[in-house]
């Protein structure tokens, strides 16, 4: 059987919830576990390797896993995990979710739930943080099962409640969760299992559950990847004292050798170099010697490591490489690395907002949730906001377009001052989820407004009876008493007889001797009609109808019938009746 390569795991969640502490804890697995092998610390990410996962998890440890440990990212957070990338997502296979378990879901905590589901990561929940349960009682780096066991029945339901609420707070967001002991299914069934980063209890099964979750999501991924040529993400590029310019990658992919020829793509364009040395961190007992750095001749899959090559000043973190052996191999990258881009920077004439984020990966989460939110994307980019994306945004027809999204960017001088004149709303943010939801709720906002304003000035049904007793004068405008015998009269409306016959037009409503603009349901007022006399065209008893437009009357029936009145109902009916008795398409 071919070789398994070691799974990248990345650690998220909300600020505070333990990440930092939970992969120091992780980095230190090695004194749980006394005797096995011990970690390795690559550049940016440790290795924790799989007997050592064994030996901490003793009894616990299942049949046929074949993985050789796990590399975890040292760097925690969203935006490490969003700016790693590899071809076709994320660079970490898998995702700790970290989630304080007294405190419950975050903002963060959400986005990251959202960056997870762009990405399509498998994940498990990490419900730190146990041993502030009131009352609980630690028991040093023991598995969850254990130290569960051991606390008083308040304790054990204090904590059963806590996780059952994160798996309400899951199942919101469309996932399927349980504590990771009740779950046979991991591959449908989000795992959480329960920890405390600084007691360590929990680390054993919380290592357990990543490992099988790596065996059973990315045998297939995984296989072939340890030879071949190699391929990595950029982590931080910088100046290291006697190496000159020197850039910190993750190998995902493939073996690197010393001497090897490397394209590096990022938003910036694609760089070709050599790799002048590849250097690995010193184990801490050989520091005292002149270099932290060792110094190797080929690194394989999946590994942290310091590329030292020359012309990389330029290259930005989260851009990926490859070994390129040909020309046509360079030109492959560079279209693969050009498509790439292109998918997320998404540029046409249509209608839609303008986004700008801090990189790659926040916009490709980003982009996803705007689309999967309903919200048109006319122009998606890195970068900070300037003034062309201003223009831009104006030129949308539909106000409700004429936005600018910025997640983790600046807006360059003048720019403010710009949208302002053009009419264009800014939204920055730094976390996605309230960029989201101020874009949608102000969006949501401004579409009630204008239907409200759209079916204000729509002219709705009404039925009047003429009041034969109070005609106060015949013509020029006539002047009479009427009843509203359903919906409501306003000014300036044409009027029908039931025969389908024009009555003129409303110019003025007055009650009690006052002018009103409106007059509804049950109200008896006197009206001025222009175009008509009584006694000519109008007897003074009858019952006349609203003339609503052929298009007032499209969307009445389309979209209004539920908000109207029952009498005004049933009056708009008898009203298409006399329409459609000549025509009887009308309105349709
Ligand atoms: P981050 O912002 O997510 O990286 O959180 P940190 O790892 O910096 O932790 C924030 C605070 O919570 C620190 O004071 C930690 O000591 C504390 N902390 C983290 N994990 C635990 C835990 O399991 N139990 C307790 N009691 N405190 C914790």
């Amino acid at each position: 059987m071919k070789k398994l390569r070691t799974p990248i795991v990345a650690v998220l969640g909300h600020v505070d919830h333990g990440k930092t502490t939970l992969l120091d804890k992780i980095r230190n697995t090695r004194v749980i576990a006394k005797e096995a092998g011990g970690i390795t610390q690559h550049i940016g990410a440790t290795e924790v390797p799989i007997e050592l996962i064994k030996e901490i998890c003793k009894d616990l440890w299942p049949k046929n896993i074949t993985i050789p440990g796990l590399l975890f990212i040292d760097t925690p957070g969203h935006k490490a995990f969003t700016n790693l990338r590899k071809r076709g997502g994320a660079l970490a296979d898998l995702a700790i979710l970290v989630v304080d378990v007294n405190e419950g879901f975050k903002p963060q905590t959400e986005e990251a739930l959202m960056i997870l589901r762009t990405f399509k990561t498998p994940f498990v929940v990490a419900a730190n943080k146990i041993d502030k349960i009131p009352g609980w009682q630690s028991f040093e780096n023991q598995p969850f099962l254990k130290s569960f066991q051991q606390q008083d029945d308040v304790v054990k339901q204090r904590l059963e409640n806590k996780i059952y609420d994160l798996i309400g707070e899951l199942y919101k967001y469309g996932f399927s969760a349980d504590r990771f002991d009740r779950i046979r299914d991991f591959t449908r069934t989000v795992a959480i299992v329960p920890v405390s980063a600084l007691t360590g209890e929990g680390i054993p099964e919380l290592l357990l559950v990543l490992v099988g979750l790596a065996q059973r999501y990315l045998e297939k991924n995984l296989r072939l990847h340890v030879e071949g040529k190699a391929k990595g993400t950029v982590l931080e590029v910088k100046e290291e004292k006697g190496l000159g310019m020197t850039m910190d990658v993750i190998i995902y992919d493939g073996t690197l050798r010393v001497g090897d020829k490397i394209a590096i793509g990022g938003v910036n364009g694609v760089v070709v170099t050599h790799v002048r040395g590849i250097l690995k961190p010193r184990p801490a007992q050989e520091i005292r010697v002149e270099s932290k750095f060792k110094s190797v001749k080929e690194v394989t899959a999946a590994a942290g490591v310091k590329i030292v090559a020359p012309g990389i000043e330029n290259v930005v973190a989260g851009s990926e490489f490859e070994v390129v052996e040909s020309e046509e191999d360079v030109k492959k990258f560079e279209e693969r690395i050009r498509k790439e881009i292109e998918e997320v920077t998404i540029k046409t004439d249509e209608e839609g907002v303008v986004l700008k984020t801090d990189t790659l990966g926040s916009l490709e989460a980003l982009v996803n949730e705007l689309k999967e939110a309903g919200i048109p994307i006319k122009k998606a980019e890195v970068g900070d906001i300037d003034k062309r994306d201003v223009v831009e945004a104006a030129a949308n027809r539909d106000e409700i377009n004429r936005l600018v999204i910025g997640f983790n960017v600046k807006v360059l001088p003048g720019v403010e001052e710009e949208a302002a004149r053009y009419g264009v709303r800014i939204f920055l943010d730094n976390i996605i989820y309230s960029l989201l939801d101020n874009v949608t709720s102000w969006r949501e906002e401004q579409k009630r407004l204008r239907e409200k304003q759209k079916i204000e000035s729509l002219i709705k049904p009404c039925k009047i009876q003429l009041l034969k007793d109070f005609i106060f004068r015949r013509s020029k405008p006539a002047i009479v008493g009427v009843k509203v015998l359903a919906g409501e009269l306003r000014r300036d409306v044409k009027l029908i007889k039931p025969d389908g016959t024009p009555a003129g037009s409303v110019r003025s409503i007055q009650k009690a001797g006052e002018n009103i603009p409106v007059a509804t349901e049950g109200d008896e007022v006197a009206i001025a009609i222009d175009g008509v006399t009584i006694g000519r065209h109008l007897d003074g008893n009858e019952i006349l109808y609203v003339d609503i437009p052929e298009k007032h009357a499209k969307i009445i029936e389309r979209d209004l019938l539920d908000s109207l009145s029952e009498e005004a109902k049933k009056a708009f009916m008898e009203f298409l009746q006399i329409k459609r008795k000549e025509n009887p398409f009308w309105g349709r």
